[in-house]
């Protein structure tokens, strides 16, 4: 199969954790028989730099025109003191609206070989860490009317305006619910139903959805709750779904517990199957050029592009597969490294030349 991949290496460590998801995706060419043409295009600092803008309508263009789009992370200090509009970051907010991406889907998983990686007690995860999150990525509070300003006695105000409409709910509670399907069958809807009109909206139509679902074992959580849960008992959860802020903010914690930023994938969604694939974390600018960052979480975001965008579940397959032998082998990249008998350290390039060698 021929496919175009738009590929955004972004700042920090991005071009390599990029390059070496690359390597592998060129090995899964090889050995089962696909040809995939990358395409380079600009955003965050990078694209600051070059442009003066985060994210420039030539790189839209391109990942409209593309099958799907692997992105590193974006953002470093250098940036910092820009307004909001014009710091990297606004170049991911524009390119996950500009894409229609509308479903973020977080996969946190403790996999055995890095169990003790988990900063849980081992009682807690004896019983299993394998959930979703399935985030709302365009509406909600980082999308709705941002204003500052200031009154006439002098006080200085913000706000955010966290703002759903019936028809944003209901299309990432579907995703949820399909995924459940394919999964253990239960979804937990986490919103602040108790405080927020949002909230409430979002705990109306989620139960319309439901009620479509039969099948599928639902409740609801209280934010706060969810995030108590998450440390006391992760086994419970299967998958959670919820708004962009709270999305956020759980899915770092969920992946936390799962042993690393660096391990952790992700996949945003719209309606047709041109997805972007990136990992959680960010440009780690404190390890950037030291050839030191945890390329997985970039390989196995790969590894979700072939499976949700191009329909390969064996070579998605392969590459998960591919990770888990070799860290079963011993070897571990520094953040994931312990003092435990047989472990290998090993740089960002060794880990991706590894990885590849087991396709
Ligand atoms: P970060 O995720 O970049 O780093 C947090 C810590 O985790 C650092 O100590 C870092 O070295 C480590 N880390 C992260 N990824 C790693 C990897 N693959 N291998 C080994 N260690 C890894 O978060 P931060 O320091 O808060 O942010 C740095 C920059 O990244 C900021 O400019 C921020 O805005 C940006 N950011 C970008 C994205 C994105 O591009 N999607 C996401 C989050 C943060």
């Amino acid at each position: 199969m021929n496919k175009n991949i738009a590929v955004i290496k972004g700042d920090g460590i991005g071009p390599e954790i990029v390059t070496e998801a690359i390597k592998v995706l060129d090995k899964v060419c090889a050995k089962f028989g696909h040809s995939f043409k990358y395409t380079d295009v600009l955003m965050g600092g990078c694209a600051i730099d070059a442009t003066g803008v985060p994210l420039p309508q030539e790189t839209i263009d391109i990942c409209l025109a593309s099958d799907s789009v692997l992105l590193g992370a974006v953002g470093g200090q250098k940036w910092d003191t820009l307004p909001g509009n014009l710091r990297p970051e606004a170049g991911l907010l524009g390119i996950r609206g500009a894409l229609k991406l509308f479903a973020n889907i977080r996969p946190a998983k403790l996999l055995a070989p890095l169990a003790s990686a988990c900063p849980l007690k081992k009682e807690i995860t004896d019983s299993g860490l394998d959930l979703v999150i399935v985030r709302e990525l365009i509406g909600g509070a980082y999308f709705g009317e941002k204003k500052t300003y200031t009154d006439d006695k002098g006080v200085k105000h913000a706000s955010d305006l966290m703002t759903y409409a019936d028809y944003e709910v209901e299309r990432i509670c579907r995703v949820a619910f399909d995924m459940a399907r394919k999964r253990r069958g239960k979804v937990h809807s986490v919103d602040k139903a108790n405080v927020l009109d949002s909230s409430r909206l979002w705990r109306e139509i989620s139960h319309k959805v439901a009620a479509k679902y039969p099948d599928v074992e639902f409740s609801d959580i209280l934010v706060d709750n969810c995030a108590m849960q998450l440390v006391r008992n992760p086994g419970q959860f299967d998958v959670l779904v919820t708004e962009n802020l709270f999305g956020d903010i759980l899915s770092d914690e969920a992946s936390m517990i799962t042993g690393s930023l660096g391990m952790i994938p992700s996949a945003s969604l719209g309606e047709t199957s041109l997805g972007l694939y990136e990992p959680i974390h960010g440009s780690a600018p404190d390890i950037a050029g030291q050839n030191k960052a945890n390329p997985i979480a970039t390989i196995l975001s790969a590894a979700m592009m072939l499976k949700y965008s191009f329909d390969m579940s064996a070579e998605s397959d392969a590459i998960e597969n591919a990770v888990t032998a070799v860290l079963n082998e011993g070897y571990r990249t520094a953040d994931i490294m312990s003092d435990a008998a047989g472990l290998k350290c090993v740089s960002c390039t060794e880990m991706g030349d590894l990885i590849a060698s087991r396709i």
